[in-house]
C-alpha cells in the first residue's frame, strides 16, 4: 500500500506487561498492514478496570525493552505519564492535532477491545479521528454481533486494508497469537513459573527487567 501520507498505528493498552501478542498485533500492522509506523501508547490509569499492578515507570520501562530493537516502533509515554484515565477518543484527539488532519491513522485492536467498543466514552467519534484494524483473539468470537458492532461493521468494515484516508474504516484481520494475555503472565510469575515458561508468553528483556524489579510475585 502507498499513500500519499504514510499511515500511522495506534496501539493502546495496559501493557502490564507486554507480552508476545503485542508484538505479534504490532508486527502484523507493519509488516502485512503496510503501516510503517507503529506508536506504542501505555495507559496511565486505564478505564474500565482496576488499578494495574506495576507502576507506568515500570510499564514504559518494559515496552521500551520489548520494540527496542523493532523498525518502525515508537514509544508515547504521555498518556502513562498523566496518571488519569486513558480515554481512547481524547488521545486520538491529541494525535490528530499533531499529525494534522490529513495523515492516515489506524487504531489497533484486539477482538476483545473491539467488542467492548459501545461501552467506551465518546465512541461514536472514534470514525472521525482513525480507522480501525481489528486482530483476531482466540475465545472473543466477532460473528453473529447484535446492534450496534454489527451495523458498525456493515456500514464501515472493508476486506482489504484501505488506510489512504483520514479515518472511518474498518478492517479485520487473523492474527495467530495465541491465548496469551498480561493476566496470565502476572499469575504464572505470581505461582512462580521458571524463566523457559515465561519466555513461551513474553520478550526476553522484559523478563530480565521484571526479574530485576521483582515485578507481579506474590511475595516481592
Ligand atoms: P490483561 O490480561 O491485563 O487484561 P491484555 O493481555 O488483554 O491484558 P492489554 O494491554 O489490555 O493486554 O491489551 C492491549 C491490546 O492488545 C488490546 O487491544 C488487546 O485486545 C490486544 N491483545 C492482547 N492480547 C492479545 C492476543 N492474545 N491476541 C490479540 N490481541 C491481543
Amino acid at each position: 500500500m502507498s499513500c500519499a501520507d504514510a499511515p500511522l498505528a495506534v496501539l493502546g493498552g495496559t501493557f502490564d506487561p507486554v507480552h508476545h501478542a503485542h508484538l505479534a498485533l504490532a508486527r502484523a500492522a507493519r509488516d502485512r498492514l503496510g503501516i510503517p509506523e507503529v506508536l506504542w501508547i501505555p495507559a496511565g490509569l486505564p478505564p474500565h478496570r482496576g488499578l494495574p499492578k506495576a507502576a507506568a515507570e515500570h510499564r514504559l520501562a518494559m515496552v521500551a525493552a520489548a520494540i527496542a530493537q523493532e523498525k518502525g516502533f515508537r514509544l508515547d509515554e504521555t498518556e502513562a505519564r498523566r496518571m488519569e484515565p486513558s480515554f481512547t477518543v481524547p488521545t486520538l484527539v491529541r494525535l490528530r492535532e499533531q499529525v494534522g488532519r490529513e495523515r492516515p491513522l489506524v487504531l489497533l485492536l484486539g477482538a476483545d477491545a473491539f467488542l467492548g467498543l459501545p461501552a467506551w466514552h465518546r465512541w461514536r467519534e472514534l470514525f472521525t479521528l482513525a480507522h480501525l484494524a481489528v486482530a483476531t483473539r482466540p475465545g472473543f468470537s466477532l460473528e453473529g454481533l447484535g446492534p450496534p458492532l454489527c451495523d458498525l461493521l456493515a456500514a464501515r468494515a472493508h476486506q482489504e486494508p484501505r488506510f489512504c484516508t483520514p479515518a472511518g474504516g474498518i478492517h479485520v484481520f487473523p492474527l495467530s497469537a495465541g491465548t496469551v494475555s498480561a493476566t496470565e503472565v502476572r499469575e504464572k510469575i505470581a505461582a512462580g513459573a521458571h524463566d523457559a515458561e515465561l519466555l513461551a508468553l513474553i520478550p526476553a528483556p522484559v523478563l530480565a527487567y521484571i526479574r530485576a524489579h521483582r515485578l507481579y510475585l506474590a511475595d516481592p
